[in-house]
């Protein structure tokens, strides 16, 4: 099969052979792949990842056991853990100490014509959802895992940090459980792009006056600029949830912490159900967070004009 390989210093099409599913597992035929920033961290060295990178996919079910599953089209969830050590038992098979992540850690991921997954991870896509749409579930979910963390109430005040395509999705999530989100960008277009969906922006460039604090800032610029920000807007005793992962180290006094008693929260991967129903129910807008699909065999393209400051979401069209 065609895939995009990573070999530590450059990325390459080349023909390897399909994955073969283990017990449990189903192969599927991958029909898109999104770009994510953790794609393009990957490229830099991020997690030392070898093989075939993407994680984000839409495909169909080529064999599966139990069979049932067989031409469905399917959304994953891309942790891959063991089930019976004490994080897995807890219901936390996202922080499974021997898992393995699709097209992230120890896996190979779905810059492919075919991937293996466990039936488990999968998820059926409703008809009512594109290709393209279902291609962002990955990303809501991502989002949806916040709410699924915090108890947000109505009169609580967030602001998004950063206007990529996580942040586009977070504050259309949060925003479903209270009122005041902002998102705080650089970039004027696509903070126009997320206005345009109905969700307050303020442009940092053009920063008059101050900015009140408020009770969560969620970072999702995917920069070590973002924490430290993160620590001027939010309020005493406030909460920062950390979204962003990034290649690199962070030089930063964070005394502001300490000091202003903040809480500080990670938040990865989130519940595929949920945001599945979400985009089914449109409760999220995702198409104009789309930037251009590509073929696989214009994957150059596709990662030059993901990595350009303007783009939203790029996917790779493969079957
Ligand atoms: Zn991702
Ligand atoms: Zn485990």
């Amino acid at each position: 099969m065609k895939a995009l390989v990573f070999d530590g210093t450059a990325l390459a099409e080349r023909l390897v052979p399909r994955p073969r599913p283990r017990r449990g597992e189903a192969l599927i035929k991958v029909r898109c792949a999104g770009i994510c920033s953790t794609d393009i961290e990957i490229l830099r060295g991020y997690m030392s990842f070898r093989g075939i990178p993407g994680h984000e996919f839409v495909g169909t079910v080529v064999s599966s056991s139990p069979r049932r599953l067989a031409g469905s089209r399917v959304v994953g969830e891309i942790n891959l853990s063991c089930g019976s050590c004490p994080l897995c038992r807890a219901g936390l098979g996202t922080h499974c100490t021997t898992r393995s992540v699709l097209g992230i850690q120890g896996r190979n991921g779905a810059f492919a014509e075919y991937l293996a997954l466990p039936v488990k991870n999968l998820h059926i896509v409703p008809p009512s959802l594109s290709d393209e749409e279902a291609a962002f579930t990955e990303l809501v979910a991502a989002a949806c895992e916040i709410p699924a963390q915090v108890d947000f109430r109505r009169s609580h005040s967030v602001y998004v940090l950063g206007d990529g395509r996580l942040a586009a999705m977070v504050a259309q999530v949060v925003r479903l459980k209270t009122k005041k989100v902002a998102v705080l960008g650089i970039d004027r277009d696509k903070l126009e792009r997320i206005a345009a969906v109905g969700i307050e922006t303020r442009d940092l460039k053009r920063r008059h006056g101050k900015l009140d604090r408020r009770d969560f800032v969620i970072d999702c610029t995917g920069s070590p600029e973002g924490l430290p920000l993160a620590a001027e807007l939010v309020r005493p005793r406030g909460t920062i949830i950390l979204k962003s992962t990034y290649q690199g180290t962070l030089e930063w006094n964070p005394a502001p912490i300490a000091v202003n008693e903040i809480t500080v929260m990670g938040s990865r991967c989130g519940p595929f159900d949920t945001a599945l129903d979400l985009l089914e129910r449109r409760k999220i807008e995702v198409l104009p967070f789309l930037s251009a699909v590509y073929p696989l065999g214009s994957w150059e393209a596709a990662f030059r004009r993901a990595r350009a400051a303007d783009a939203f979401k790029v996917l790779i069209r493969i079957a």
